[in-house]
Parts: C-alpha cells; structure tokens; sequence
C-alpha cells in the first residue's frame, strides 16, 4: 500500500543527507521533491500546497538536535505533519445516541465503490467485537444490489432487512430502523444507492433518508483508486450530508495514497475504517500513525509488534516495544526480537510488511537469512554482560566472540556497528511519542 509515494519521498530526504543542518537554502529543493510526490500520489493540488507549507514552517523552526542528521529530522517532521494531516487517533464509531436505540450508519459514496460489500464487512466487524447488527438493503436502482446484500449477510449470519426492490428507500430506512429497536440490534447499517457520477437526485434521496433516520454516522464510501476526484467527491458529499468519517476502499490493490490525505483535509472527519481486499473480513480500522509511516517507507514497527503479540507474550512485546522506543535495547532484548521474528514466518513474508522493502528479491531475503544466522551465533558467544552492555565489548573481547562463533572479526565489529546505529535511530524515532521507528538498515 502506498509504495509509489514512500518511493518518491525517498529522494526528498536523500537530498538532506550530507548537510548538517536544514536552512532556507537546501530545504526548498527537498520540499519540492515532498510536493512533487504528493501530486503524483494524486493528492489533491490544493492539500499538498498546504501541507508542504506547514513542513517547511516547521522545519525550519526545528532546533538542531546533536546525534540526529537533518535528513532524519526532516523525515520526522514530515512524519509528524502527516499523522496531524490524518488526524492523531483512529476515532471509533459512534455509540447509539439514545438507549433502547441502535447506532444507525448510512453508508454513502458512489457506484462501484465498495459500498455494499463495506457494509457487510463493517457488520462482520462489529459481530466480532460483541454488537448485534442488522443489515438494511436501500439500494434499489442497482440491479442485483439487495441479492448481494442478502448473500453477505448469510456469510457472515447478519440479518438483512428489505422491502424489495419497489420500495422507497426512506420507508425502508425507517422500517429497518422500526426493526432494529424491536429486535434489539446495536447497530443498523443502511446500504444506500450509488450514481455513477455525484448527481442531485441521489444527494436528495440521501438527505430524505437522512432527515427520516437521524444517523449517528454517515460513512462515505470512497475508492483509494479515486485519485484527484477524491476532494471534490468528499466536498460534494459533505456539503449536502456532513458526513461523519469515510471508509477508504480497495488499498489492497495498486492504489496511490493521495485519496487518504485528502479526504480528511477537504471534510475535517477521521477515516474510520480501510478495505483491503474483496473477502468480507478484509477490513481493518484506519491508524493514522501507521499509515504516516508506511507512506513515508520507514518501516511499520508497530504492526511488527502486534503481528509478534500474536506469537510471544504480551508482557513480552509490550516491553520490547517500549525499549525499541526508548532505545534501551541490548542484544538481549535483540536475540529475543530476532528468534521472535523467526516465529512470525519465514523471512520474506516479514520483510514484505516493510514498506519500500517489498521488491525485496529472494537472493536478498537468503542474504538476510545468513546475516541473521551469523549474528545469532556472534550474540551467542557474548556472555550475558556483554549482551546486556555491548558498550563493554574492546578489541579481545571481539577476538573472543570471532573466534567462538566462526564469523571473521570484521563481521563482528560490523554486527556492533549496526547496532549502535539501530539503537541511535530508534532513540532519535522514539522521542516524539508513540511512533513507529525505523528498522535496522531502512531509511
Ligand atoms: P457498490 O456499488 O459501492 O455497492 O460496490 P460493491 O460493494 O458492489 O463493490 C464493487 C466491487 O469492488 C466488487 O467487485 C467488490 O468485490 C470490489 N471491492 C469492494 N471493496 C474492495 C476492497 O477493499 N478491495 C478490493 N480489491 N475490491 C473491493
């Protein structure tokens, strides 16, 4: 998801590399590179233009920071930009406003763009967390829309109310709601008809609906692939409805990232939710901060962890999160990761989770896969002190290590090397908060 841009913005911060610090001189040539990305990633002209205006605000306010290159600090800054862009949290769906009534989501967006089947996964979704949703069929012009509703809900064993295909979408709006608070629902999601292109007769129907149901969210549906037309289809929306958040669509596919930026600029509410495949579990909450570093190719640390909650200990993960984030690992804490990475699959798969690293060929992953083996055999002849403080390997130290793993001398002092750097970096990427850092070798 997102390469195209995280490979382009590369080149910004390459420019930065070599100076030692940003200024007005070499920061407008990294900012176009940020600009020019952003436009062929197709976020809307307008966003990027501001965007790139508050990054260079803020870069060059940013104190120098000893230890930390400006290359680095741009990317962090620009990391920082994005995830306030794309709003801090990922913001849940909204409780029901009054007891013994459900949460009502109107689901809204055009044809085409994964409407119907978003509406099943979010009635998936929200039977996994507990809730008991029913599912309303208001699509009635597209052929074929109420089957495919109906097949969905018996999937994933949702209820689906409909009145045919000759009913008024707002008296089916109103009796699935009428249904909903009769049969105890928590949530009622209401598919609704989609045009082509934004038209007035669907906006007015979707506001007869609206004015009949009084939704707690008004979800618009928008395909990732939609590009440019993302702002003005956001603005058209909102304008008419006030939506309440967005579902973005189809990231699974080879899709720019532009969509997302704009969505949330152009209309000020949270993307709640992303579609990452056809399959009706293929969807996930949106968060912000992930997104930011997978757009900006430094890796998904935090994905890496969750991923690894589901193998090793939670207490576990939790801790080595937090020393990844601090910078307070030792190759204790680094054998741990590593055998914990093994237990996550092979290689490859691992790595393909890294953005910018998923053209990764199979030669490197063998590479990798030997480097791995040998610095687990380097940590293995530490002994516990040195793995706890490596600062305290010298010179015979190394020797020793060399010798009691097979690996030259060199390769030890590059396995230090390395990890020194790692550490430094995961420091420099820890300090702002909560945030996924970069990964060994990336960046
Ligand atoms: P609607 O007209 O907006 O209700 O659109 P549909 O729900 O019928 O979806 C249109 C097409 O997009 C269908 O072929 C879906 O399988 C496909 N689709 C929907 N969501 C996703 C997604 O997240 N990823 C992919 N790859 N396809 C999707």
């Amino acid at each position: 998801m997102f390469e195209s841009l995280s490979e382009k913005l590369e080149g910004a911060w390459r420019k930065l590399r070599g100076q030692d610090r940003i200024t007005e001189g070499n920061i407008d040539e990294a900012l176009r590179e940020v600009r020019r990305a952003l436009l062929e990633a197709d976020v809307n002209f307008q966003v990027a233009k501001e965007f790139v205006a508050d990054v260079r605000d803020d870069a060059l306010g940013a104190e120098v920071v000893s230890g930390v290159t400006p290359d680095q600090q741009f990317i962090k800054i620009v990391h920082d930009q994005l995830v306030a862009l794309m709003g801090e949290q990922n913001v849940p769906l909204a409780e029901p406003r009054a007891k013994g009534r459900p949460a009502v989501v109107l689901m809204a967006g055009l044809q085409g763009t994964g409407k119907t089947t978003a509406s099943a996964k979010l009635a998936l979704y929200l039977q996994k967390n507990g809730q008991k949703p029913l599912l309303a069929a208001a699509d009635v012009y597209r052929p074929a829309a109420i089957d495919q509703l109906q097949t969905l809900g018996g999937q994933i064993q949702v209820p689906v109310f409909t009145l045919g295909k000759e009913a008024d979408p707002v008296d089916i709006a109103r009796a699935s709601l009428e249904r909903a608070i009769a049969d105890r629902h928590d949530v009622l999601i209401v598919d609704t008809a989609g045009r082509l292109s934004i038209d007035d007769a669907m906006m007015a129907e979707l506001e007869r609906i609206k004015a009949a149901i009084d939704p707690e969210e008004i979800l618009l549906v928008v395909d990732a692939m939609t590009g440019q037309e993302a702002a003005n289809l956001t603005r058209a929306f909102h304008d008419r409805l006030g939506i309440t958040g967005a579902i973005l669509t189809k990231l699974d596919g080879d899709t720019r990232g532009g969509a997302a930026l704009s969505v949330r600029k152009i209309s000020g509410q949270p993307i709640k939710f992303v579609g990452v495949g056809e399959k009706v579990e293929a969807l996930q909450p949106f968060y912000p901060e992930r997104m930011a570093s997978r757009i900006l190719g430094m890796g998904d640390v935090l994905t890496l962890v969750e991923k690894a909650q589901e193998e090793i200990d939670f207490a576990d993960a939790a801790k080595m999160e937090q020393q990844l984030l601090t910078g307070q690992f030792d190759f204790e804490s680094f054998i741990k990761q590593m055998r914990m990475i093994k237990n996550m699959g092979p290689l490859g798969g691992v790595l393909k989770m890294i953005p910018g690293m998923n053209k990764i060929s199979d030669d490197q992953i063998r590479q990798g896969e030997v480097q791995l083996k040998k610095a687990e055999a380097m940590i293995g002849s530490m002994t516990t002190q040195e793995r706890r403080n490596p600062d305290l390997i010298n010179l015979s130290r190394k020797r020793r290590i060399s010798k009691g793993s097979g690996v030259s001398l060199e390769d030890v002092g590059k396995l230090l090397n390395d990890f020194g750097k790692m550490r430094q970096m995961m420091k420099m990427m820890g300090g702002g908060g909560p945030f996924g850092g970069g990964m060994p070798g990336g960046g």
